[in-house]
């Protein structure tokens, strides 16, 4: 069968990375690691696995980051992958066995790896935390997506456990299926840190988890004003359509005094370099997490705020005095599980069917839909989506 397939060497990375300075398409040339393959049918790591038809999975700002080659070798998570691997964790499936539609938790922690007694952190539905990654029935990986042993959704068929498939209401269409992962992952970094009750909170980012993040503020928030910090044009229209009270620039220099005057607060000037602020928003959610939008956040943020990281770029050096200076919180955000919303603990997934039943509609993220083959124009919309307007990209296979 066809799938999208990364495999892992340093040279052709090196190479295709400098190369795709000069032109984006080298990253999805013959020469990249990454390319559509035939690879065998997709096997069962253990016998209760069952195999899944996919019918759209969603081309995550992390795969594009992977094929776009934006990591450094230091990186943490390179302890816990496997090569090669398929591609592709956002999926709507149907089972082979039962017919049914389902979406996928991608986490292969315990549960999938058939490790047990289970770890703490999985008994407490926190897959992410899980302490197995490197353990049982699967090579080391995160989630399906990387992960040797276990193909993928971006092919026309994947295996998964049991345990990390949930049924789709009838009444729920495909679109909104296939969201439920990128949504869950901001529906939990609003859970880490919820709105205070008389302070704005900022949304940082142009991409589908601060859209989603907005969306799901405007539900269950609906007395906290939203500002979205979103590139202008269809983003900044998008952000407003989801909810957002304004629509703030996401220039560095130009949000804080956007801030500033918003709050009435006097923007305080360093004798070289940003200017920053004592009052603002109670709570910044952070979906991009590149040193220009931490440090802007710290230099926005309230005193005594919390900043929710749930994007993350590539590290470099930044000014992080207001972090101590007004006693923040930093706050990182990853993934879902077992969620507790409105003092119902049950999974991230069970809550979003739940508030699109309730009138939740995420949908409008979909910009762009590409069959599997034309993977390589896909990505480059995402690469070139200051241009191309690109939020959410969905494949068929
Ligand atoms: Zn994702
Ligand atoms: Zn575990």
């Amino acid at each position: 069968m066809k799938a999208l397939v990364f495999t892992h060497n340093l040279a052709r990375e090196a190479a295709v990375t400098v190369a795709g300075r000069l032109d984006k398409r080298a990253f999805v040339s013959k020469y990249a690691p990454v390319a559509l393959a035939d690879v065998p049918e997709p096997r069962l790591p253990a016998p209760d696995w069952v195999i899944c038809d996919t019918l759209m999975s969603g081309l995550c700002g992390s795969d594009a980051k992977q094929i776009l080659l934006n990591g450094a070798r230091d990186n943490p998570l390179t302890a816990l992958l496997s090569f090669p691997h398929v591609l592709g964790h956002e999926v709507v499936a149907r089972r082979r066995d039962s017919g049914q539609r389902v979406v996928v938790n991608p986490w292969l922690s315990c549960g999938p790896r058939g490790v047990e007694p289970l770890c703490p952190a999985c008994a407490e539905g926190r897959y992410p935390w899980c302490r197995s990654f490197t353990k049982g029935d699967l090579p080391p990986s995160i989630h399906l997506g990387n992960c040797a042993g276990a193909v993928g959704a971006h092919g026309e068929r994947f295996s998964a456990h049991p345990s990390q498939l949930f049924d789709v209401p009838d009444d729920v269409p495909d679109d909104a299926a296939v969201l439920a992962d990128p949504v869950s992952v901001s529906l939990r970094s609003i859970l880490l840190s919820p709105p205070p009750a008389s302070l704005p909170v900022l949304v940082y980012g142009s991409g589908t988890l601060a859209f989603a993040a907005i969306a799901l503020l405007r539900k269950l928030f609906p007395a906290t004003e939203i500002w979205a910090a979103t590139r202008p044009g269809a983003r900044g229209r998008l952000a407003a359509r989801m909810g957002a009270d304004a629509v703030l620039t996401s220039a560095p220099d130009d949000l804080v005094a956007e801030v500033a005057r918003r709050c009435g607060a006097r923007a305080l000037s360093p004798w070289s370099g940003k200017d920053w602020l004592q009052d603002g928003p109670g709570v910044v959610y952070d979906t991009i997490g590149s040193t220009e939008t931490v440090e802007t956040s710290l230099r926005l943020l309230q005193s005594g705020g919390t900043l929710v990281v749930s994007g993350v770029e590539p590290p470099k050096r930044f000014e992080w005095t207001p972090l101590y200076f007004k006693e923040l919180s930093v706050i990182g955000s990853n993934g879902f599980g077992i969620e507790e919303l409105s003092g119902v603990r049950k999974h991230a997934f069970e809550h979003y069917f739940d508030l699109v039943h309730a009138g939740l509609d995420v949908t409008p993220v979909i910009t762009h839909r590409f069959p599997l083959r034309r993977w390589d124009e896909a990505v480059l919309a995402l690469a070139h989506s200051r241009s191309t307007g690109a939020v959410k990209i969905l494949f068929e296979p």
